[in-house]
């Protein structure tokens, strides 16, 4: 399997990070993470000792059912029926770094256990059926820290789906990173982090 994340999908986040969102023709702007990114089951995520500035991004994911690829947007939503919530770990730092010189994001985004996953993917019908229309929150030590409304989304879950599989093959279990509202901070040793989505826990996990 595989993760694509999405990055810069809500202004208001793109403001914060200082970055103007860029011209990029209509489309998404996509990376990925390896399988061994991935952290199950509300482990507790260990800070790398390589970045000074990890920051959380609190996101909805899209678990892909089918394989597809090159998927017209009108028919997006059958590739899809059941979502989560995820944490994309950054480190800031190396990021920024990367950006300044004009590399790639790996360093910052695709290190070991940089995607925490929920437990649980709830059918989209059980939460009204509209991908457009969910709300999602992220706290750290019960202090809510994002705030997320899937209708202020630039890129609509559909057309991800369309622009990243003109790309690459998408195929059944792989997650997509539906990118991160406003908010986003760093994480501490000792701190407690937890995540609704529609009011239903998803995430509960330790800092360490
Ligand atoms: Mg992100």
């Amino acid at each position: 399997m595989k993760i694509i994340c999405i990055g810069r999908n809500y202004a208001e986040h793109a403001a914060e990070l200082g970055n103007a969102l860029p011209d990029t023709g209509g489309e998404p702007i996509f990376f990925m993470k390896p399988d061994t990114a991935l952290l199950r089951n509300n482990d507790p995520f260990y800070i790398p000792r390589f970045s000074q500035d990890l920051h959380y991004e609190c996101e909805l994911i899209v678990k892909i059912n089918r394989v597809g690829r090159a998927i017209e947007e009108r028919f997006a939503h059958r590739y899809y029926d059941e979502v989560g919530l995820g944490i994309d770990f950054t480190a800031r730092d190396v990021q920024r770094r990367a950006m300044e010189l004009g590399l790639p994001w790996e360093s910052a985004k695709a290190f070991d256990r940089s995607a925490a996953v929920s437990p649980e993917f709830i059918p989209l019908e059980q939460l009204g059926g509209d991908v457009q229309r969910l709300h999602f929150e992220m706290s750290i030590d019960g202090q809510v820290r994002q705030r997320g409304d899937t209708g202020m989304m630039i890129f609509t879950v559909d057309r991800i789906i369309a622009a990243v599989s003109r790309y690459i093959t998408l195929r059944t279990g792989d997650l997509i990173f539906t990118g991160t509202p406003a908010g986003v901070g760093p994480v501490h040793e000792g701190e407690n982090l937890t995540a609704t989505l529609e009011g239903r826990t998803m995430l509960d996990f330790d800092i360490r």
